[in-house]
């Protein structure tokens, strides 16, 4: 038995520094083109993409092999047990009539546990219909709010990204904390004294309901577009903030499709509303998912905004809290600079606004299970994230402009 475990922490100490290559691929790329060697070999001198590639692009008689590392193997394996996983907590929710945040869940359901928290808490929190999304179904808005008329206001809207779903699971799980700990946590007490709290947990509800129904990967509204068989704007690209200008698509069929003007999406339109006629906004955070990123003005230009140094150091210090509970790494930058040129976003428009403290999360993961988060991982995430989304509400309830 003692010769065994001895053999064990061999074979452990051997493979510790031995880099494993399970799931990797290698793929042959015959080039037909010279196009197509130019291509590749901008492929290869893309150095965050870290390919291996064992045949250098040369010319198109020779053959090209790349070495890359699969992140997710079989898609339709990871979406099988999320579905299974769901089923099972949908059962034990109605066994045992409660709702489980660290699950994922329907709009249906997610629109009455609203309701639920609404009569829990009458005196703090209320429910807002802002309008109706494209297949008519209406959109509400959670409002936390201990009085007085027309106070400075925070923004936070989950899920404009349908498939996100981490997102809205966050939304739901940070509602709830808000509602509970109001009376109790001294520091949210003193901001809820001050100022509201607006939440749109489900900014895309069609697009929503399609995950579940038909798609689990779509992105968009479900928005007829005129003269093609695609459907879909992405509502994030749809904003009057540069609209149309790079990192945004004119095809219909493109997931990034910006629409066919600023503020088409009835969606869209509907946030824009209230938030002009509301007109004292301060913060307007979009919580998006994935990347860990938290990301202030510009995307649609890579120039810097005026308050460019205010906006970092406040993120920075957000993002150090969100790290200190479990250790998850984030990056902090304008969207331009650190993920790419996106024009029409949301928080590029409420900056443009006045809104001056305008941040997009990204939420975990940074790719390992990318848009299927399993929902082992919600309230982890919700948690820490919550230690950021405080911070800056503190921030900002402590600089009134
Ligand atoms: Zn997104």
């Amino acid at each position: 038995m003692r010769g065994f475990w001895l053999l064990l922490v061999l074979v452990a100490a051997a493979y510790a520094d031995e880099r494993l290559f399970i799931g990797d691929q290698v793929i042959r790329v015959n080039a037909e083109t010279e196009e197509q060697i130019q291509l590749l070999q901008a492929l290869e001198t893309q150095e965050e993409w870290e390919m291996d590639f064992w045949l250098h692009p040369v010319s198109t008689d020779l053959p090209v092999d790349i070495h890359y590392s699969v992140l997710i193997n079989n898609l339709q394996d990871l979406l099988d047990e999320e579905r299974a996983e769901m089923q099972e907590n949908q059962m034990n929710e109605r066994s045992t009539k409660s709702f489980n945040f660290g699950a994922y869940h329907r709009l249906e359901t997610i629109y009455s546990w609203m309701d639920t928290l609404v009569a829990q808490y009458p005196n703090l929190v209320s429910k807002q219909q802002i309008g109706k999304s494209y297949e008519n179904r209406p959109m509400y808005v959670l409002k936390f709010s201990t009085g007085g008329n027309n106070r400075p206001a925070i923004w936070i809207d989950t899920g404009i990204h349908s498939r996100e779903w981490v997102s809205q699971a966050t939304g739901v799980w940070t509602a709830n904390k808000i509602a509970t700990d109001y009376g109790t946590d001294a520091s949210l007490t003193s901001l809820l004294n001050t100022m509201d709290i607006y939440m749109l947990l489900l900014a895309n509800p069609d697009g929503y309901a399609y995950t579940h129904s038909n798609d689990r990967m779509w992105r968009k509204t479900r928005a007829v577009n005129p003269g093609s068989s695609c459907r879909g704007v992405d509502p994030n690209r749809n904003w009057d903030a540069g609209f149309g200008g790079p990192g945004a698509s004119r095809n219909p069929c493109s997931d990034s499709y910006h629409g066919p003007s600023a503020h088409s999406a009835i969606e869209v339109k509907n946030v824009v509303n209230l938030i002009k006629s509301h007109g004292n906004f301060k913060s307007f955070i979009s919580v998006h998912a994935y990347s860990q990123l938290l990301m202030y003005p510009y995307g649609y230009t890579c120039g810097s905004v005026p308050h460019k140094s205010e906006l970092d150091a406040v993120g920075r210090a957000a993002v150090q809290k969100l790290t200190s509970l479990y250790g998850t790494r984030y990056k902090v930058g304008s969207i331009c600079n650190i993920i790419y040129q996106a024009s029409g976003g949301s928080i590029d428009w409420s900056y443009n606004m006045g809104i001056k403290y305008s941040y997009a999360f990204e939420l975990r993961d940074t790719g390992r299970y990318g848009f299927i988060l399993p929902a082992n991982q919600i309230i982890p995430t919700a948690t820490e994230t919550w230690l950021a989304l405080k911070h800056l509400m503190e921030y900002v309830r402590d600089h009134p402009y």
